[in-house]
């Protein structure tokens, strides 16, 4: 499914924008809606989706690819299921999601019922916490590559949609978790490698 993605230097990267860097702090530009059909627009959005399903994670926000703009790709393969168990998939409540790409986006909250499970993030990379989310949110704005202007998600696609968009704003998850939950996903294999072990910023 992946294939080989060169390096960049300048954005839009094809590797993650890391924590510490202040494209992720500040709040994103609106995209002039005379420009979405830009070269220029296209050509970001192309990147992301690419970038997003080299990396196999489940969104992408343009400051993370070092893009100060507001747009945002989402999407939860169906073989993405097999990375789970069935208990955690359902725990979770994973479901698929279509690719879904938005300009401008904006999130409402469609029901108060709040889920907390762990999180990661592309630009915190080797580390997940514990994140309250709401279950229910609606995204509007500019659909992309067939998208709707409109999407109603549920479960872990509404956690997808809330991280992307605290991304817009210079959010990270990090602000939100319990920090006590703050986790180095790999600190068993660290363990069993007698401290061996590194996080990859590309692939
Ligand atoms: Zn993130």
């Amino acid at each position: 499914m992946s294939t080989e993605l060169e390096s960049r230097t300048v954005p839009p990267y094809n590797h993650f924008t890391q924590i510490g860097d202040p494209v992720l702090r500040i709040r994103a530009e609106e995209v002039q809606p005379e420009c979405v059909d830009s070269q220029e627009i296209t050509g970001i959005v192309d990147q992301m989706v690419k970038v997003l399903r080299h990396y196999d994670c489940v969104g992408v926000a343009a400051p993370q690819l070092g893009v100060p703009l507001r747009i945002i790709a989402m999407e939860f393969r169906e073989e993405k299921r097999e990375q789970f168990t069935p208990e955690v998939y359902q725990q979770r409540k994973m479901s698929t999601l279509p690719l879904s790409v938005f300009i401008n986006p904006k999130i409402e909250v469609m029901s108060d019922t709040i889920h907390t499970q762990p999180e990661g993030c592309m630009s915190v990379r080797g580390f997940s916490g514990r994140v309250a989310r709401y279950d229910r949110v609606k995204v509007t704005g500019i659909g992309m590559l067939g998208t709707p202007d409109e999407l109603e998600l549920v479960g872990w696609s509404a956690r997808i949609a809330q991280h992307e968009m605290d991304h817009l704003n210079g959010i990270i998850y990090i602000d939100r978790m319990d920090v006590s939950s703050f986790t180095c996903i790999t600190w068993a294999r660290i363990n069993s490698n007698g401290g061996r072990d590194a996080i990859m910023f590309d692939k």
